[in-house]
């Protein structure tokens, strides 16, 4: 090859891989790992690696739609414009919170799908402590011509069967719904329990009445064996996400700590938002924001718990549940929580308050209030005293509550038309 060629050849992998409409049309998937424990944390970067396509949105890059409780930003290396700009939280965050973190140093692995720059760019990712000071920060260039970026095949794919598919993964919404704990022989029984899961979300406003701006994708994983994982019984399944209970020896905590086999499994289909369905009859799930859902589905608490985990790791909805003893330092008096739905008051003027009458007391007394009646009641966020909620109940509060209340419909219509604007 000779020297001309061979440059001409690098000028072409520089081209601009944005489309003329400006959107990208490959994925840089981004694979770190948090480490650390309660003193230091760390992000080290794990691998990159690129595939077709962008499933992600393509409006409102540069701007984030909620603070939460870490983020990660693409910017030009030459200009610093930003180009992509997301938020998140992660169980690492959560985990240095206990007494384990205490006493031992742990990593966990984390994943985020960037749209391919056209040219070097500077990645920046930050964590941030409840009281939302900087936890930690990892900035590194990326070259799109780097030899070193894994390039992914998405020819072939796991099998996946589509319940809702409203457009194109370049202007949708993209929900995976991933089978956990499901033999072959057993994959219909999944397929049903995701059809039910898109039922159940699409029952609850807004999400009914903006269903057109969503795709749903039931993916079928097989598990050599059927079930999950419970250490506090001593029995491990060979479940293909290795979920398990006990998470931070906490016996009903169900989660996957395996992200990188997560993300690997679902190469080749559009997705940005994830729901993992485990094939057990046990009560559990947990959601995070930006990260994924994880719910058991043979209870008859399926159908709220799916929608209430789906609110947090879609919409970034806090609990607004309180424990009768305090649960730790989740939320302070002289910090105004990121999540919608919730407020200590310090700041409250970002929140409802254009949503309350002029005669409405603030705190709001539950006694004597209709059940749809707006206002500032004590105790969310876990703590009884010092976090306040919009409404008596609501999904984000019980199993019982049958919608959202209007704080939580306002604040997932404001997210879906942040991700799905008109250009
Ligand atoms: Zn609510």
């Amino acid at each position: 090859m000779t020297h001309r060629l061979f440059s001409l050849l690098l000028a072409l992998c520089c081209l601009p891989l944005s489309a003329q409409n400006g959107r990208a049309e490959k994925t840089l998937r981004v694979d770190y790992q948090f480490a650390g424990n309660a003193e230091h944390q760390y992000i080290a970067l794990s691998e990159l690696s690129s595939f077709k396509g962008w499933a992600g949105r393509s409006v409102n890059v540069d701007s984030l739609a909620l603070h939460g409780n870490g983020d990660i930003t693409l910017a030009d290396a030459r200009t610093g414009r930003t180009l992509y700009t997301h938020s998140f939280s992660t169980l690492f965050q959560e985990w240095v919170t206990t007494d384990e973190a205490r006493s031992v140093t742990r990593s966990f692995e984390n994943t985020f799908l960037l749209p391919m720059p056209a040219d070097s760019a500077r990645i920046t990712v930050r964590l941030y402590h409840a009281n939302q000071q900087e936890m930690v920060s990892f900035t590194h260039t990326v070259c799109p011509d780097d030899i070193l970026i894994r390039q992914l095949d998405c020819r072939q794919t796991a099998p996946h069967r589509y319940l809702l598919r409203s457009g194109s993964p370049a202007e949708k919404i993209d929900v995976a719904i991933v089978a956990e704990g499901y033999t072959e022989g057993e994959m219909e029984q999944f397929y049903a329990a995701a059809q039910e899961t898109v039922d159940a979300i699409l029952a609850h406003e807004p999400f009914g009445r903006l269903k057109d701006r969503f795709n749903f994708v039931a993916v079928g994983l097989p598990s050599a064996q059927s079930g999950v994982s419970v250490p506090h019984e001593g029995s491990w399944t060979q479940s293909v996400l290795s979920s398990h209970f006990s998470t931070f020896y906490s016996d009903r905590y169900l989660t996957t700590l395996r992200l990188f086999e997560l993300h690997n499994a679902l190469t080749g289909i559009p997705y940005e938002h994830i729901i993992i369905l485990a094939n057990t009859e046990t009560y559990g799930g947990g959601g995070i924001y930006n990260s994924y859902t994880l719910t058991t589905v043979r209870n008859p608490k399926f159908r709220p718990v799916v929608v209430h985990e789906f609110g947090h790791s879609f919409a970034g909805l806090a609990d607004e549940y309180a424990y009768n003893d305090a649960y730790g330092d989740c939320y302070f008096a002289d910090v105004e929580p990121w999540e919608q739905n919730i407020t200590t008051l310090f700041d409250f003027g970002r929140k409802w308050q254009d949503m309350l009458s002029a005669n409405t007391p603030v705190p709001t007394p539950v006694e004597g209030c209709k059940p749809t009646d707006l206002g500032v009641y004590e105790g969310a966020g876990y703590m009884p005293r010092g976090v306040y909620r919009p409404s008596p109940d609501c999904r984000m509060r019980t199993n019982e509550c049958k919608d959202f209340c209007p704080v939580c419909q306002r604040a997932i219509e404001r997210l879906i038309q942040f991700y799905t604007q008109e250009d």
